[in-house]
């Protein structure tokens, strides 16, 4: 699956990044992944699918507090903003993990024009609740946030925060791993 792109990631992204487009930008294409999952959710047991959603929405919701701690110490003074910056889009485990929550996709895809800032970024900061962004978003850890997390007391939630997005990451392929088998068998 695509990766967003985000600038100067510490959790580096695969080089493919760099060409992939992002995916199902148009109505068309929007209408067609719609379909691809509301055909594909029919009838099928999808009750492990919907608690490992469920699992990532816990440690969402947890690692959230923490990531919000170090947007307040930093954000404010940031010169480069990487919400300006960014070319982000729902891949297909982030449509996968909103479908199984809502039974339905976000509205439409988030496609950032050329020189604009995301679409979603609004004078007070990201305009949906971080369980609604994509993963890459609550996953990039920018330098200056970094440098809090490295002079934080050892052993302290903070220093934690690179292993709670690693589960959270695993949490995703185990979700994508278990639609598979739920809706090929
Ligand atoms: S997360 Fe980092 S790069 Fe992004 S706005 Fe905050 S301080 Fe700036
Ligand atoms: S979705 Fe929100 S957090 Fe992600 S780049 Fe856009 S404004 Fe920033």
């Amino acid at each position: 699956m695509s990766n967003p792109i985000l600038p100067g990631n510490k959790n580096t992204l695969p080089p493919r990044a760099i060409m992939d487009l992002p995916p199902w930008q148009d109505e068309n294409s929007w209408a067609q992944i719609n379909s691809f999952f509301s055909y594909s959710c029919r009838d099928k047991h999808l009750e492990e699918p919907v608690r490992q959603a469920a699992v990532i929405v816990r440690k969402i919701t947890f690692v959230d507090k923490l990531l919000e701690n170090l947007c307040d110490a930093t954000c404010q003074s940031c010169a480069e903003p990487c919400c300006q910056r960014a070319t982000i889009w729902y891949d297909f485990v982030d449509l996968l993990f909103s479908y199984l929550q809502h039974k339905k996709l976000p509205p439409q895809q988030i496609v950032r024009r050329r020189g604009k800032s995301c679409p979603l970024l609004t004078s007070q900061g990201c305009v949906l609740p971080r369980i609604e962004r994509p993963f890459i978003c609550t996953w990039y850890v920018c330098p200056a946030q970094n440098a809090l997390i490295e002079q934080a007391e050892k052993g302290s939630e903070i220093q934690k925060v690179y292993s709670y997005l690693r589960e959270i990451q695993s949490a995703r392929k185990l979700l994508e791993d278990a639609f598979t088998a739920a809706v090929v068998g």
